[in-house]
Order: structure tokens, then C-alpha cells, then sequence
């Protein structure tokens, strides 16, 4: 076998290849990254408002999707946030918990790419930015990467060019056509962590827009307490976003206008103020516009006191089970992340390597583990990088 000129060529500077890159060149490996965008790092740049949350102290193997749901574990119990925290706080970067276990940096995000490049031993990780990469092949043991006009070579491949949201910014489904060639299979990739838009008989709540509220936004398969907002174009906001990864096309997702409510509190509110009015009631508890279009869709004018119980009870029911039939999503143009991607049954859960290609590795986005929103996505980049990275 021919001399490699790398021991691994790690497409895709990103959170993931970053970490694999720098967890590699500390073992002494030769690394070369490469990046077809002009500075590695761009998503980890915008993210989190410009302030990266970077992982989240909440994180359980249950918080993540995929095909195989046992999938994240072994990655994610080797390589914790609190692995990561101590790696920020080695670097002096400020950091604080926003909420739900969000770690942010005080400053900017621009830190978390120096830390990165920093933790990236200068004679052993090469990176090489604004390259296009080219035909890619497979033999004699070695993988042979075009890579700007010039061909290089390396034992072990690792795709880390993430998936296809916000393509704008230069993300591709190009990890998914590599791995095809390879004969990995892939998830069907779905927009996620993305706003969802309304359209006929929900048109109304368009005029919304701007409003938004603490709610429970729920469909079969998970549930979730945050803030929805609403749009020009439908529903977004952590709550919503959050479901959105759970939601398919066609699909209904039901909110609960009133989480803290107990059962009963309608027909109760009816003996204690028989007065009130549900408008009233309404707008007592959640934003004026809001309140007021909920109020005219259920239609229960006059004093509590003159209207049947059973009325009152069907009302509450609404307000706490309030069905939308989103017609579609904001689509990767304005997805966080990707749901599906590169298939766990074709992968070590320990290394991330294809287990019918030796040498080949997926990690990051690119593979079929998405988070909840909140730093699990880093924390997964993270995981799945130092996964690969202790063994390429
Ligand atoms: C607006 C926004 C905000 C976000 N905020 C957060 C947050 O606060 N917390 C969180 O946990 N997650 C957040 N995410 C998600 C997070 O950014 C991703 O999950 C994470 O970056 C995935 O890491 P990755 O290394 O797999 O892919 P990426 O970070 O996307 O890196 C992939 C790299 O591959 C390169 N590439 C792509 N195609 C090619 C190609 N053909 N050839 C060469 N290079 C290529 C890209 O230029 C890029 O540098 C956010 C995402 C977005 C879009």
C-alpha cells in the first residue's frame, strides 16, 4: 500500500469535523479538513443569536431523533457537556445558562471557532478553506480526495459536511450523494427545528403576527412548554420549532393555550365569578389579540352564568387541545437542522465508522441523530466528532 499523505482527510470544517480534527492531531495524527466555504465554523458563527449555545446540560440520548433511537448513546455518555465545559472554561471563554439547561457565551460565538482551531495541533491538522472538493475514490486501502486541482490521499474519509439547512449558507446534501456512492443508506432528510405556515381556515391567525405565548405544543409523539409565536406566515418559536422535528406533512399539531389550568377551571370560574365573560377571562390570561381571536372563534358570548356547563366544558377543551393543520413548513431556506441523514444501521455507534467500508466515517448533521433545540445539536457535533476523531 502506498504512503498516505494524511492519516485522515476529514470533509467539512464544521462544529463536528472541528472536533474530530482537533481530537485526531492531539493523538498525533495528520489531518487535513477541508471546507469548500471561504472560514470554517459559519454555522457555529450564527448560532444561537450570534452567541452560540454550544451544548446543553440537559442532555439524554432520549432528547435526540433518529431511525434508531439508541444510536447517540455510546457517542454521547464518551464525549458529556461537561467535557465541553471544561474545554470553553480552559479557554477563558464566559459562558451562563440562559434557560432549560442552554449554555450561551456571554460574548460571541467567534470564540467557540477559535477555541476549536486552537485545540487543533498546527503540524498535525492542515485546514484548507474555500476548496471545492472533487471526484472522491476508494482503493488500495487508501481514499483519494480532489481537492482544489490537487489530489490527496489518506487512510480514513470522515463526511462532515452536515446536512441541507439554510442552504444559503453552503450547506449541501453532498454527504448524502458521497455515502450513497459508498453504499450507506440514507434517512429521508426533513426540514426541522423549522417554523410551520398556516393556510386555509387557520389563515386567520396570519393576522397574528408578532403575538406570542407560553403554550404546550403537542402531537402523538412528543409535547413541548415554551413560547409560540406567531407570524406573517404561520407558527414558529421554540415550542413550535421543537415540534416541527416531530411533524409530518398533513399532520395536525395541537396547542394548549392555557398549560396551567387545571381541569375543570371554566365550569369552576362559572360558580366563583359568574359574571365574567370568557373574553374577559381571556384576555386576563393571555395577549389582547390573541384573546380576542380564540374569544370569536369560540363564540360564547354573555355572563358565564347563562351559559350550559356543557358549553363552557367543550370551550376549555378547545383552549387546551387547539388543532392546527399546518400546510407545510418555512422548508430548509429556514430549517436549524435536518431530521433523517446518513443511516445509524450502516454506522459503529462507537466510532462512526461505515461498517461495510472501512475507514469511512459520518459524524455530525450529516448522520440521521438530530437534537431538540438548545445546544443538543452541538452536543451531538461534539459527541460524534471526539467519536471519530479517538480513532481515525
Ligand atoms: C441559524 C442556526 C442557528 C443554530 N443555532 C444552534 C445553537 O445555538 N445550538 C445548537 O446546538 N445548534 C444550533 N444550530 C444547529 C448546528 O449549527 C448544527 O447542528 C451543527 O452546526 C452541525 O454541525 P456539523 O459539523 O455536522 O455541520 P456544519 O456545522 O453545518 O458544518 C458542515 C461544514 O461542511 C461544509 N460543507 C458543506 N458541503 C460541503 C462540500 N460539498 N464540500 C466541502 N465542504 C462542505 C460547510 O461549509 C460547513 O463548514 C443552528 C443552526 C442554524 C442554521
Amino acid at each position: 500500500m502506498a504512503e498516505p499523505d494524511y492519516d485522515a482527510i476529514i470533509l467539512g470544517g464544521g462544529a463536528a469535523g472541528l472536533m474530530c480534527a482537533a481530537t485526531a492531531g492531539q493523538r498525533g495524527r495528520r489531518v487535513l479538513v477541508v471546507d469548500h466555504a471561504a472560514e470554517v465554523g459559519r454555522k457555529i458563527l450564527i448560532s444561537g443569536g450570534g452567541r452560540c449555545n454550544f451544548t446543553n446540560i440537559g442532555t439524554v440520548p432520549e432528547r435526540f431523533l433518529s431511525a434508531n433511537p439508541h444510536f447517540a448513546r455510546s457517542a454521547l455518555a464518551r464525549y458529556t457537556p461537561a467535557d465541553f465545559l471544561e474545554l470553553v472554561e480552559r479557554h477563558g471563554i464566559a459562558w451562563h445558562e440562559k434557560t432549560l439547561g442552554q449554555l450561551f457565551c456571554d460574548g460571541s460565538a467567534r470564540q467557540i471557532v477559535a477555541m476549536l482551531l486552537d485545540e487543533c495541533p498546527a503540524p498535525f491538522v492542515e485546514i484548507a478553506t474555500g476548496q471545492p472538493v472533487g471526484a472522491v475514490d476508494h482503493g488500495d486501502g487508501l481514499y483519494r480526495v480532489e481537492v482544489g486541482g490537487r489530489s490527496v490521499t489518506a487512510s480514513s474519509l470522515v463526511i462532515g459536511t452536515g446536512g441541507p439547512s439554510i442552504p444559503k449558507m453552503g450547506a449541501t446534501g453532498f454527504a448524502y450523494d458521497l455515502a450513497r456512492r459508498f453504499g450507506l443508506k440514507v434517512v429521508e432528510p426533513r426540514p426541522a427545528l423549522v417554523p410551520l405556515t398556516l393556510g386555509g381556515d387557520d389563515v386567520l391567525f396570519r393576522d397574528l403576527s408578532g403575538v406570542s405565548a407560553e403554550v404546550v405544543a403537542r402531537n402523538d409523539r412528543a409535547a413541548f412548554r415554551e413560547a409560540a409565536l406567531f407570524t406573517h406566515r404561520g407558527l414558529s418559536g421554540p415550542a413550535i420549532l421543537q415540534i416541527s422535528s416531530y411533524w409530518r406533512n398533513g399532520e395536525t399539531v395541537a396547542v394548549d393555550f392555557l398549560p396551567d389550568r387545571p381541569a375543570g377551571w371554566l365550569v369552576e370560574a362559572k360558580r366563583s365569578t359568574p359574571r365574567a365573560t370568557l373574553p374577559r377571562l381571556l384576555a386576563a390570561a393571555l395577549p389582547g389579540r390573541l384573546a380576542e381571536t380564540l374569544g370569536q372563534r369560540i363564540g360564547l358570548a354573555g355572563d358565564l352564568a347563562g351559559l350550559p356547563d356543557k358549553a363552557l366544558a367543550e370551550a376549555e377543551r378547545r383552549l387546551a387541545d387547539w388543532t392546527f393543520t399546518p400546510n407545510g413548513s418555512e422548508g430548509f431556506a429556514k430549517a436549524e437542522v435536518t431530521v433523517g441523514g446518513i443511516s445509524t444501521a450502516d454506522l459503529s455507534s462507537r466510532t462512526m465508522e461505515a461498517r461495510k467500508v472501512p475507514g469511512l466515517y459520518a459524524i455530525g448533521e450529516a448522520v440521521d441523530v438530530t437534537g431538540w433545540l438548545g445546544g443538543y445539536n452541538f452536543q451531538w457535533a461534539w459527541a460524534s466528532g471526539f467519536a471519530a476523531g479517538e480513532v481515525v
